[in-house]
C-alpha cells in the first residue's frame, strides 16, 4: 500500500531553521575570540553544519560537499523523501521547483553510486527542457563534487552531437536529458541503458503538457525491468496519476502542501491597461524596479520588439526564445545571475525551470494560457526563501479569466495601478538623494579620489570663488544630466485605466493636470520642470502658483506649462530658455511667506 506523508505545516521547520541561523551567528561571534582553540572552532562548525544531512547516513564527500553549500537543514521534502530512497522504493512526490527536490532525489542516488566503478550509466534523470536538464545536472555535479570520480552529463538537443557522444563513452554515473535527444542517442546505440537501475521524471506535467508521454514511454519501455522509479511534478492530473499507475512500484507518495507557503512569499498583483498602452505601462513598472526582473510575453517576436523598445529606455536587456541557441541562452542565464543584464523578456517554453535568484519581479505582459502556466512564471522570483513580486496585465477582455485564475489558484490577486508620472518622479527624486548619500558614504574608501576630491573643491573655491552650497548643487546637476529629469508626459490616460470598478473607491490622485487643450499639446522639450518647496500641505492651489509666478516674474501665463501639486512641493513646466535674471527671482517665489 502506497505510504502517504502529508506535510501540513513547515512553521516549526522556519522557527528551528531561525534559531539554528541564531546559533550560527553566535557561532561566527566565537570565531573572532582569540581564546578559543581554532582546531575546536572547526570541529565544532563541521559538526553544526552536518547535523541536519547526518541522520540520513549519508558519506562524508556528502556531508562536505552541502557543508560547502551552505545546506543546513534538510527542507520538508528532503526529509520526506531521502529515507524512501535510500531503502530503494519507488517514490510519486508532488512538489514544485524552489522545494528542493532536486536534491531530495539527487543525495541519495548520489550516495547510492558511491563506489560506483562501472563505465555505464545507472541513473538516468529525464527533464521537460534543456534548461532544466542543465540545472539539474549542475545540482548532481555540485552535490557530487567531493565524492571522487563521479561523472553527471547533461544530453539535451540545441547542441552539437559529438561532444555528447564522446562524454558517453567514458565512465559516466548520470545521465540527465530531455526526451527527444535521449531517445536518439538511444537509437544511435551512443547511450548504453543495460545497467539503468534508476529513472526519475522530473517535472513530469511539463513534460506531458509538451507532448512527450509517447517519448517518455517509448524510453521507459526499452530500460531494464527492475529499476527504482521516482516521478515528480508540481500537480498531478490523472494523466500523471495513469503513469505512476503504470510504472511506479508500491510507490511512497509525497505532497507538499507547501506549495502555498512557496508562493506566499510572492505577492501577485494585477493591474488593468488596454493593449495599446501596454509598452507604457511596462516601461512605468520598470521605473519602479528594474533590476532583476523577467517579462513574459506570449511570441518569440514579441520578446525582441518588446526588449528592443527597452534598450531604447536605457535598460539593459536580453531575449529568451526558442530560436536562441543553447550555448547564447546559457550565457544570458548567467549574466542575469552576475547582474551584467536586469531584465530578461521571454517565452515561457524557453524560461522553463529557469533558477536565478536575484528575480524580484516577474511581469506577465501576456496573460498566461493557464493556471500552470501562470504558476511557473510567477515561480521564478521567491526563489531561495527571498520574497519576490509578480505582475499581472489584464485588459478588458480579460477580466474574466482573471477571476477564473484567482478560483482556480485559490489565491486574491491584488490590483494596483499604473505608476503616474507623480509615483514616478517621487521614485526619481528618492533615487537620486539615495545615490548621493551612497556616494558620500563611500567617497572615505579610495584615497587617491578623495585626495583628487578636495582638489577640485580648493580650485572651484579659489578660482571661481564657489561655495559649498554652490559646488554641492553644481555637482547634482552634473548627475542629472541634460536630459529632463522629471517624467511630464501626459499621463491622464492612466488615471482612465486605473478608474476601474475594483479600485474605483482607491482613486486618490493629487496630481492636478492642467486640462486646457494648449497645454495639453505643449511639446515636452520646450520646457523644463521646476521644483517649488510649497504643496498640497501649505494648500496652494493652481491658481495661487500661477499667480504667484506672473507677479513675480516677467512670465506669461500663457506660457506656464504642467503644473502638478505633491504633499510638501509642486512640479511646474516652465519654458526651457528663461533668462539668468528671471530663473533667479523664480527661486526666491513665496507662497504666503
Ligand atoms: P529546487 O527545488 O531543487 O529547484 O531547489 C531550490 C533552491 O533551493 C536551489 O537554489 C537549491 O540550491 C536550494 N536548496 C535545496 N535544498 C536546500 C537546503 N537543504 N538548504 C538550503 N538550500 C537548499
Amino acid at each position: 500500500m502506497a505510504l502517504k506523508k502529508d506535510i501540513n505545516s513547515l512553521d516549526s521547520e522556519q522557527e528551528k531553521t531561525q534559531n539554528e541561523d541564531t546559533s550560527l551567528q553566535e557561532l561566527k561571534k566565537l570565531e573572532n575570540k582569540k581564546d578559543i582553540e581554532s582546531q575546536s572552532l572547526e570541529v565544532s562548525k563541521r559538526n553544526y553544519y552536518e547535523n541536519g544531512f547526518r541522520d540520513f547516513g549519508f558519506n562524508q564527500s556528502i556531508l562536505n560537499s552541502l557543508r560547502n553549500k551552505g545546506y543546513i537543514n534538510p527542507t520538508p521534502i528532503q526529509k520526506a523523501a531521502i529515507p524512501e530512497l535510500m531503502l530503494g522504493r519507488d517514490l510519486l512526490g508532488q512538489a514544485q521547483t524552489g522545494t528542493g527536490k532536486t536534491a531530495a532525489f539527487a543525495l541519495p542516488l548520489i550516495e547510492k553510486l558511491a563506489d560506483n566503478k562501472e563505465l555505464n550509466a545507472k541513473v538516468l534523470v529525464m527533464t521537460p527542457t534543456r534548461e532544466l536538464a542543465t540545472q539539474v545536472a549542475e545540482s548532481f555535479k555540485s552535490y557530487s563534487s567531493e565524492s571522487s570520480n563521479f561523472k553527471t552529463v547533461a544530453i539535451y538537443g540545441g547542441t552539437d552531437y559529438r561532444n555528447q557522444i564522446s562524454v558517453l563513452k567514458r565512465k559516466v554515473d548520470v545521465v540527465v536529458g530531455t526526451p527527444g535527444r535521449i531517445m536518439d542517442h538511444i537509437r544511435q546505440g551512443t547511450f548504453k541503458i543495460k545497467d539503468i537501475n534508476c529513472l526519475v521524471l522530473d517535472e513530469a506535467d511539463e513534460m506531458l503538457n509538451m507532448g512527450f508521454l509517447e517519448d517518455i514511454e517509448w524510453i521507459i519501455d526499452q530500460l531494464p525491468d527492475n529499476k527504482q522509479m521516482v516521478l515528480f511534478s508540481a500537480t498531478m492530473p490523472s494523466e500523471i496519476r495513469n503513469i505512476a499507475k503504470k510504472y511506479l512500484n508500491d510507490p511512497a507518495e509525497i505532497l507538499i502542501k507547501s506549495v502555498k507557503k512557496e508562493t506566499q512569499l510572492i505577492s501577485q498583483k494585477f493591474l488593468y491597461v488596454q493593449r495599446h498602452h501596454k509598452l507604457d505601462a511596462l516601461k512605468r513598472i520598470l521605473e519602479l524596479n528594474n533590476e532583476g526582473v523577467i517579462i513574459f510575453v506570449r511570441t518569440k517576436l514579441l520578446t525582441t520588439s518588446i526588449a528592443e523598445a527597452l534598450e531604447n529606455s536605457g535598460h539593459t536587456v536580453a531575449v529568451l526564445n526558442g530560436d536562441i541557441p543553447q550555448n547564447q541562452r546559457e550565457n544570458t542565464v548567467d549574466r542575469l545571475k552576475k547582474g551584467f543584464i536586469n531584465i530578461l523578456v521571454a517565452t515561457d517554453v524557453a524560461a522553463r525551470g529557469l533558477d536565478v535568484e536575484r528575480i524580484k519581479l516577474v511581469v506577465n505582459y501576456d496573460f498566461p494560457f493557464d493556471k500552470e502556466t501562470y504558476t511557473h512564471r510567477i515561480g521564478r522570483t521567491g526563489r531561495a526563501g527571498r520574497s519576490g513580486e509578480a505582475i499581472l496585465f489584464v485588459n478588458q477582455r480579460e477580466k474574466h479569466f482573471l477571476r477564473n485564475l484567482e478560483n482556480s489558484i485559490r489565491t486574491k490577486i491584488e490590483e494596483i495601478n499604473i505608476p503616474s508620472n507623480k509615483i514616478i518622479n517621487e521614485k526619481r527624486m528618492e533615487k537620486l538623494i539615495e545615490n548621493v548619500n551612497v556616494s558620500s558614504l563611500a567617497k572615505d574608501e579610495n584615497e587617491e579620489n578623495k585626495a583628487l576630491i578636495i582638489d577640485v573643491l580648493d580650485n572651484l573655491k579659489e578660482k571661481y570663488s564657489m561655495d559649498d552650497s554652490n559646488i554641492a548643487m553644481a555637482a547634482i546637476n552634473l548627475v542629472i544630466g541634460n536630459k529632463s529629469f522629471f517624467v511630464n508626459e501626459d499621463d491622464s490616460w492612466i488615471h482612465k485605466q486605473n478608474n476601474t470598478d475594483r479600485n474605483r473607491s482607491n482613486r486618490n490622485s493629487n496630481t492636478r493636470m492642467r486640462n486646457s487643450n494648449r497645454r495639453n499639446n505643449y511639446q515636452n522639450d520646450s520646457f523644463e520642470t521646476y521644483k517649488f518647496n510649497f504643496g498640497k500641505f501649505d494648500g496652494v492651489r493652481v491658481a495661487n502658483i500661477i499667480s504667484s509666478i506672473c507677479n513675480s516674474t516677467n512670465i506669461n501665463g500663457r506660457s506656464i506649462g504642467k503644473i502638478q501639486i505633491f504633499n510638501d512641493y509642486c512640479l511646474v513646466d516652465l519654458p526651457r530658455d528663461l533668462h539668468r535674471e528671471t530663473k533667479n527671482k523664480l527661486k526666491k517665489i513665496k507662497f504666503r511667506n
